[in-house]
C-alpha cells in the first residue's frame, strides 16, 4: 500500500491539464494506490478560487484515491482566509498547502499566518509546505511556525530538498507536530539518514508526481523507496499508515 503524501494536478494554466483518468492512470503505472494532491499552477495566477474548484471537481471523480488540499495565499489576508474556510467546509478538502517560495510570503509573517493556522486547528487538517529553497520556505522558518501552534499537524513537503536536510531534521525533532514528507529529497544516503534521524511516526513520502513533464519519476521514487533497506514497520509508517493517521482515515490502515 502507497499512499503518496505530495501530488500536483496540472490544471491547464502554466502545466498542461490532465484529466482525472490520465492522473489514476499515472498512478496506477507508478503503483500509487492513493495520494495527497495539490494545485500547481494555482501557484503562478493567484485565482485560487479558480484552481481549488478545479482540484475539487477533480478529485471528486475519484475521492477515495484523491485527497485534495486546498491552496490559498496568506497575502490576500481575509479573502484567503475565507477562502481557506470555504475550501474546508463547503469543499471538504482535507488539508492546505503553501508554496512560501513561490507565493511570496514568508511562514514568519504571523499576521497574515495565524488565522489559516487557526482555522487549521478548528478543521483538525495538516498544513503542508514546500521547504528546501531559502529564502521563505527554510525548515527552521516552518519549524518556528510550527512551534508556535503546537496543535496544529504541518509537514515539511521535502524534507530539505538537497541542500537543507540537516535543518529540516533539527525542525522536525524539536516540534512534536512536524512530520516531514520525503519527496525530492536528496539520494538515497542522504534520504537514509533522514529516516534514522527522526520518529519513524514523522515520516511520509511523495513523489511530485504531475509537476514536470517526466512521467517516469514517481514510479522511480516509488521503486528507489521499496528497495531502500528500511525495518518494515519504519517502511510501513512512512509509506501509508502514517500518512492516514494524520487525515484521520485510520481505519483504513488496518
Ligand atoms: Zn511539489
Amino acid at each position: 500500500m502507497i499512499v503518496d503524501f505530495h501530488m500536483h494536478l496540472p490544471g491547464g494554466h502554466m502545466f498542461e491539464r490532465w484529466t482525472t483518468a490520465q492522473f489514476l492512470k499515472m498512478m496506477d503505472d507508478s503503483g500509487i494506490d492513493a495520494g495527497v494532491i495539490f494545485t500547481i499552477d494555482g501557484f503562478f495566477t493567484e485565482n485560487y478560487v479558480e484552481s481549488n474548484n478545479l482540484l475539487y471537481n477533480q478529485t471528486s471523480e475519484c475521492p477515495s484515491r484523491l485527497i485534495p488540499f486546498c491552496s490559498v495565499n496568506p497575502r490576500q489576508g481575509q479573502l484567503a482566509v475565507e477562502e481557506t474556510r470555504r475550501s474546508l467546509s463547503e469543499l471538504g478538502m482535507k488539508g492546505i498547502k503553501f508554496h512560501p517560495w513561490l507565493q511570496g510570503f514568508s511562514p514568519l509573517q504571523f499576521n497574515i499566518m495565524d488565522p489559516i493556522c487557526e482555522l487549521a486547528i478548528e478543521f483538525d487538517v495538516p498544513i503542508i509546505f514546500h521547504d528546501g529553497t531559502p529564502p521563505y520556505s527554510a525548515p527552521l522558518q516552518i519549524g518556528f511556525l510550527a512551534s508556535r501552534f503546537p496543535q496544529c499537524k504541518m509537514i515539511l513537503g521535502h524534507g530539505g530538498l538537497f541542500d537543507m536536510w540537516q535543518e529540516a531534521v533539527i525542525a522536525v525533532n524539536r516540534n512534536e507536530n512536524l512530520s516531514v514528507c520525503l519527496c525530492g529529497t536528496a539520494p538515497q544516503a542522504i534520504f537514509s539518514k533522514i529516516v534514522s534521524s527522526v520518529e519513524p511516526d514523522r515520516l511520509l513520502f511523495g513523489t511530485d508526481a504531475g509537476f514536470g513533464k517526466d512521467n517516469y519519476m514517481p514510479r522511480y521514487r516509488v521503486d528507489e523507496v521499496l528497495k531502500m533497506p528500511l525495518k518494515e514497520s519504519t517502511k510501513e509508517g512512512m509509506l501509508y499508515k502514517n500518512a492516514y493517521r494524520l487525515l484521520k482515515m485510520a481505519d483504513q490502515a488496518k
